[in-house]
């Protein structure tokens, strides 16, 4: 992290869970300690949303003297692998976060889970039914009508005990059985009418193997994990509020070495993009996508191949706070801080996305002068560098219209414009293809007078462009990015799989034969740069080759941010 950043990140505001841990301090709960939790299950990559939970839970543990976890919620064998495993670790670390060793396996407490879960049947607080899945669904009641006891309920600690021992030896199909937490079926809250402890899975577990014929639930897993590793705030998000009752319950009816304070806060939700893990599987494997780290998805990997920076995304999460209420943030917020980070941080140069050859007659034919150029005026340091300058030269093919209409600034027949560190220019000539009408060349006048962009007699221009030496161009492929879809909140634009159908067909447009200043040649992947007038890029990791590199765009140099909160402040 470079030293300009920090402050931003310094400022870091309060809010209600800060709130509720400097009580718990100041009143000496946890003999002083602070520890959470970043608890992913490794059944997928990690999105925007989850980095808002990292930022959360490791910068309290910063900001506090604490420490967090990072715990792999893996106790579902059907989704999980070692891959998203080590995706997640990957993405931790990149976003600027240390779990200082803490790295633990809800997978690891198995055969202690297990042994909790006897306790309970041994304490008549648990028992095994034989209730289908569907009879198990139509004895819970509803929000309006109490459950119904299970016929098995009342089954003798010695025959469930039999039974559970029996469903981990394998001996049942999956579905006959499973054991259940016996608290009371007309409870208020739904997820207290004797939820579902355990059940058969006959399916190998990444790391446990064939070992485990059954496995634990959610609800069981989580807080008793919790309690294992001493976690003094469990943070979670709001969909898991009415499921804190079964929490405490759970932990309350064990000899526990602690018992977690479970605290909810709103998930992210972003505009013009999906962040639910079981959708980002469907884009990524109907290959509506490249992969999980294709530029366009919201995961964290996506935004590091696409150039955001790691600062920029904590700085998103900051900024964005932490509330008890469900809202939408605007994507273009997200953007804003990429942009904020970047103009500090990106170098400038010049590149053409779409090139129109420029002749400038009088310019000789055989020179090549070394212009200097600012690296990055935010940044003195930065210093300068060389740009070599020939007859023959690129401007954008937008920078020309034959038929300018009021207000245009730039290159038309008989204008003068300035090219950026470089000279005066003035069209003299339009060549076009005798076919298609298509302008193919300008051939334009120089004036040597004014070198390095200004005219001695005082003469002003209204355009400057920016401009590659052909001679000198690298040429590499650009891909620009829009929002993968068109509606603002996808997933609620129809039911079932209908998000797919907001998809945007133009979320992607691939640039070839783009040519940009000679130095780009070397760049890395990864590296991020602004192209002036155009936006910020970055090297693509995954394409591209030495000397002939791809570029992704990062996002466009327009803020449209800034325009909303004009707007909102005016009002
Ligand atoms: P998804 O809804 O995308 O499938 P998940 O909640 O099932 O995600 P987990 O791996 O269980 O994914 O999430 C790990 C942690 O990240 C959890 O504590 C969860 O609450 C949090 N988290 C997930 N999505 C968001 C979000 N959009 N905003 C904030 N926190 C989130
Ligand atoms: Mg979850």
């Amino acid at each position: 992290m470079s030293e300009k950043q920090k402050p931003a990140e310094q400022v870091a505001a309060t809010n209600f869970i800060k709130q509720i841990i400097e009580a718990d301090l100041a009143a000496g709960k946890n003999n002083g300690r602070v520890k959470t939790r970043f608890p992913p299950e490794p059944n997928g990559y990690l999105h925007i949303g989850h980095a808002k939970s990292i930022c959360l839970n490791f910068g309290l543990a910063r900001e506090f003297g604490g420490i967090c976890h990072l715990r792999y919620d893996d106790t579902d064998p059907a989704k999980e692998s070692t891959e998203y495993v080590e995706s997640i670790q990957e993405d931790v670390r990149w976003l600027g976060f240390d779990w200082q060793g803490k790295l633990f396996y809800a997978s690891d407490y198995f055969e202690q889970l297990y042994a909790y879960a006897e306790q309970l049947i041994k304490a008549g607080k648990a028992y095994v039914d034989s209730l289908s899945a569907e009879e198990i669904r139509e004895f819970r009641g509803t929000l309006t009508e109490p459950g119904t006891n299970s016929p098995y309920r009342e089954r003798s600690v010695a025959e469930n005990l039999d039974l559970f021992q029996r469903m981990r030896a394998g001996e049942f199909e999956e579905g006959r059985h499973v054991l259940r937490a016996k608290i009371d079926m007309s409870a208020a809250n739904i997820v207290l009418r004797d939820p579902t402890l355990y059940r058969i899975k006959k399916m190998p577990h990444y790391r446990r193997g064939t070992e485990w014929q059954i496995y634990p639930m959610y609800d069981f897993t989580h807080c008793l994990s919790d309690a294992i590793e001493g976690i003094t705030h469990s943070i979670c998000t709001l969909e898991f509020e009415i499921n804190r009752a079964l929490y405490d319950w759970v932990l309350d009816n064990l000899p526990v070495p602690c018992h977690p304070q479970q605290i909810e806060f709103a998930r992210l939700n972003l505009s013009y993009t999906v962040l639910s893990k079981r959708k980002l599987i469907e884009l990524v494997d109907g290959g509506y996508v490249s992969g999980w780290d294709d530029p366009r998805l919201p995961t964290i990997s996506g935004m590091r191949r696409r150039g955001y920076p790691p600062e920029a995304i904590r700085n998103f999460c900051e900024r964005i706070g932490v509330a008890k209420a469900d809202s939408m943030v605007d994507f273009a917020l997200l953007e804003f801080c990429v942009r904020e980070t970047l103009n500090k941080s990106a170098p400038r140069v010049m590149g053409i996305l779409r090139p129109l050859k420029v002749i400038i007659e009088n310019y000789p034919p055989d020179q090549v002068e070394e212009l200097e150029a600012i690296n990055n005026p935010e940044d003195p340091e930065a210093g300068i560098r060389k740009v070599p300058f020939a007859r023959e030269i690129y401007i954008e093919r937008d920078d020309f219209m034959e038929a300018p209409p009021k207000k245009f600034f730039r290159l038309a027949p008989g204008r003068e414009v300035r090219l950026r560190y470089a000279y005066f220019i003035t069209c003299t000539g339009v060549v076009k293809d005798p076919n298609t009408g298509e302008v193919v060349e300008l051939r334009c006048t120089y004036d040597p007078a004014t070198r390095g962009g200004d005219a001695p007699d005082g003469r002003k221009v209204k355009g400057t462009l920016h401009w590659v030496s052909k001679p000198h161009a690298v040429e590499a492929e650009v891909r620009l990015y829009n929002h993968l879809f068109t509606a603002e909140n996808p997933a609620e634009a129809g039911a079932g799989n209908s998000f797919l159908e907001t998809l945007n067909p133009d979320s992607q447009q691939v640039l070839k034969g783009c040519r940009l200043e000679p130095g780009l040649a070397g760049a890395k992947p990864g590296e991020r740069f602004q192209f002036e007038r155009l936006g910020y890029f970055c090297v693509d990791s995954g394409n591209g080759s030495a000397g002939r590199p791809v570029f992704n765009r990062i996002v466009t140099l327009r803020d449209t941010w800034a325009k909303i909160l004009k707007k909102t402040e005016n009002n």
